[in-house]
């Protein structure tokens, strides 16, 4: 495990909080041209090549926009902000997986408030795991995010600026293509983007809609909407509307197939059961073989792991183009809970298969580093006690 500190860069004092580029819509960044003086039939021009430095190249400031003259790179750059999150950390597991401790700028009160963001590299794709919020209101009893209390959205910026920062460490720009002897097979690191890290999605619509659309775009990070899934703890009148506008796959935390159940697991259940739940998932837009909505289910000792549940389960999904994806418990510093036994996780497995769900059982990746499902943000509380102590201490950890 290897931990680097960029404490010089993370707690750097906020530069005078200039307007960001980063996250804007194409509309809002023209309109950001035009309130420094640039004339309406430029705005179109200059916002498009603003939108491949960004995007494309992965530009971090306005002089490496060599086609823009220097005058109004100047002018940019005396208006406006190209910064991402500070890098607290990174931590690289023993089976590649990588995960970075971002800090953002202070909020409205002044605090500076942390998230995270995974990296898990596979035989052919890459996928990165990005947060919606920080912290989560939902306090799903087996995820450690749901423990903390501290809860906002993060903005359309904050969730863009973490495939930003992964393209950087990643080299995934095309500089830095360029310049690798291995590049990756199809020329992409990162393949896959799943919103699946800390927070609820839906319940910060708006700025998620907004993030992907730039995450999509073709003329910058070019991430196909087919490659980005959204997963949801079950906001059932935000899934129809997430189907119309923001359009990505789709993956449901279900984890339990009985009310009785869901309701203790996932306390959101009590307001949107999941009959109601599976309704909205059988109404998902442009559903297919080939287009199937995910069901995560996290293997719980003793509690949904049983052969009824397993049988349960597949008699509710009966008629959507659906895919199981059962999720061995990641256990985190004073859970209750315990992660089922392997024979008993095959045994589920088997009668899902049986049922004609393929390879359904997701090996937990990066649980060295507290990467896993549903252990983000415990590590960032760990890592800040060895911040306390000085980057030597950390690295000795
Ligand atoms: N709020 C959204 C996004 C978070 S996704 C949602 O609930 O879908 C995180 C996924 O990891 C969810 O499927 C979640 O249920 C699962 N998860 C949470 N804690 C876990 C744990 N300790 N072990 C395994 N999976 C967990």
């Amino acid at each position: 495990m290897t931990v680097i500190l960029d404490m010089a860069r993370a707690d750097a004092p906020a530069p005078a909080a200039l307007p960001g580029l980063i996250g804007l819509t194409r509309q809002d960044l023209a309109a950001a041209l035009a309130g420094i003086g640039v004339p309406e039939h430029q705005q179109r021009m200059r916002s498009n090549q603003l939108w491949r430095w960004m995007y494309n190249r992965g530009a971090t400031s306005f002089d490496a926009m060599t086609d823009i003259g220097r005058d109004l790179r100047r002018a940019l750059e005396a208006g406006f902000s190209l910064a991402r999150p500070g890098i607290v950390a990174e931590q690289i597991s023993g089976d590649g997986t990588r995960k970075w401790l971002l800090r953002l700028e202070p909020d409205a009160a002044g605090r500076r408030h942390e998230i995270e963001t995974v990296y898990i590299p596979e035989a052919d794709r890459g996928t990165l795991c990005i947060s919606s919020q920080v912290g989560c209101t939902l306090a799903c009893t087996f995820c450690h995010t749901g423990t903390q209390t501290l809860v906002r959205n993060l903005t359309a910026a904050e969730i863009v600026s973490q495939v930003l920062i992964a393209r950087d460490r990643l080299g995934e720009w095309p500089q830095g293509l360029a310049a690798n002897p291995h590049p990756p097979a199809g020329g992409r690191t990162i393949t896959n983007v799943v919103l699946m890290g800390m927070g609820e999605p839906l319940y910060n619509f708006d700025h998620v809609k907004a993030a992907v659309d730039i995450i999509a775009d073709g003329e910058g990070l070019s991430l196909s909407k087919r490659r980005i899934t959204l997963s949801t703890a079950g906001v059932v009148p935000q899934i129809p509307r997430a189907g119309a506008e923001i359009g990505t796959m789709l993956a449901i935390s279900l984890h339990a197939t009985t009310d009785e159940v869901r309701d203790r697991l996932v306390p959101l259940n009590r307001k949107y059961p999941i009959a109601d739940l599976l309704r909205a998932c059988r109404a998902y837009p442009g559903l297919s073989n080939a287009r199937r909505i995910t069901f995560e289910y996290v293997m719980l000792k003793g509690l949904n792991d049983a052969p009824a549940d397993a049988r349960r389960l597949v008699a509710l999904l009966k008629g959507i183009p659906a895919k199981i994806n059962l999720i061995p418990f990641n256990p985190w510093p004073g859970t209750a809970h315990e992660c089922s036994d392997w024979e008993t996780i095959e045994r589920f497995a088997e009668i899902v298969n049986r049922a004609g769900y393929a390879s359904p059982v997701r090996t937990p990746r990066g649980r060295d580093i507290m990467a896993a499902c549903g252990q983000l943000k415990s590590a960032s509380e760990r890592l800040r006690a060895k911040e306390r102590r000085g980057p030597e201490a950390a690295e000795r950890a």
